[in-house]
């Protein structure tokens, strides 16, 4: 039997060094402050936003919503993220995307100023995150990651980390973060040849490529701790699954995350940490 690592105690660890930020600012008089942006009523993205005030609320964050209409033209966004940007009360911003079509969404992304930039968004984050100079955050769900092995003191350094995944989201930002903790890491795709093999050798296997449970016992081998970051509604079983076939491979490895309650779990809370240490940098 694997260890299952949850994404609630590690969450937890993260909310206790997060309110202490927020006790901190709060005897300076400063209020932690999320600025949410959401264009338009999508589902997911109204439960994630649902969530993350919720958690905000709970950690003495304030939160502050902006909704615009899906069909909404790019000047007025590119004005709403301008007030965000120069509202002093307003410390990170959270802007959901996929953004509606009409939309140019580099454009809007880097509209944002990287001290803002909770959730990894803008080339000056990626920058910052790549050579470890100037403002801005990792993706929330990448560092989830990382805070994951950390909570359960995976060791990191010297192992052979591979991530299934290069999005610049999840694959390429995961992938630097286990870098700069000094593993050694291979960063494989939909191109990768002979995958299997690759993945069989890890110490550590970050799975994130979107493809509902792609990654089946013949992936895995005993001993590897497996992050499966894959969020997939599965239409068979009537339930969200990973994109790890957790039943077959639980058995084999030492430990890995469930889904739901695994990376999902950490990702709103490291958007809060993201938060206060925003506000604390602004000072
Ligand atoms: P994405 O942009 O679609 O990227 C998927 C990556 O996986 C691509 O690099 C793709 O390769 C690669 N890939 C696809 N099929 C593959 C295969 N059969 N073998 C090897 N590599 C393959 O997805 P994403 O935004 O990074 O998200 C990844 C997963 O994380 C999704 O399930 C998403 O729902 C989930 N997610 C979870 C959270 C959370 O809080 N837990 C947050 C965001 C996303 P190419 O580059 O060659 O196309």
């Amino acid at each position: 039997m694997a260890r299952i690592l949850k994404g609630a105690p590690a969450a937890a660890t993260l909310d206790e060094r997060t309110m202490r930020g927020v006790a901190e600012l709060s005897a300076r008089g400063i209020t932690p402050t999320l600025g949410i942006l959401r264009v338009g009523e999508r589902p997911d993205d109204v439960a994630y936003e649902r969530g993350a005030i919720k958690r905000c609320e709970k950690l003495g964050i304030a939160t502050k919503s902006v909704t615009l209409p899906e069909d909404v033209k790019q000047g007025a966004l590119i004005a709403q993220l301008a007030r965000l940007n120069s509202d002093s009360g307003v410390h990170g911003v959270l802007m959901f995307r996929p953004l509606p079509q009409q939309l140019d969404e580099s454009a809007a992304c880097e509209a944002l100023r990287s001290a803002k930039d909770v959730d990894g968004i803008t080339c000056g984050s990626a920058a910052a995150l790549y050579t470890g100079r100037g403002e801005g955050f990792a993706p929330c769900t990448a560092e989830a990651v990382i805070s994951i092995l950390r909570h359960y003191q995976v060791p990191i350094e010297g192992r052979h980390a591979v991530v299934v995944g290069r999005s610049l989201v999840i694959g390429r930002p995961v992938a630097m973060m286990l870098l700069q903790r000094s593993a050694t890491v291979t960063v494989c795709h939909s191109r990768t040849a002979n995958l299997a093999e690759i993945t069989r050798g890890a110490d550590i296997v970050v799975a994130a490529l979107g493809r509902a449970e792609t990654l089946t016992a013949e992936y895995f081998s005993p001993g590897q701790t497996v992050i499966d970051v894959g969020i997939n509604f599965s239409e068979a079983k009537g339930k969200l699954v990973g994109d790890v076939d957790f039943e077959a491979v639980e058995p084999i490895v030492e430990a890995i995350t469930p889904v739901p309650a695994g990376v999902g779990s950490v990702t709103t809370a490291m958007l809060a940490r993201h938060t206060v240490l925003a506000a604390g940098a602004s000072l």
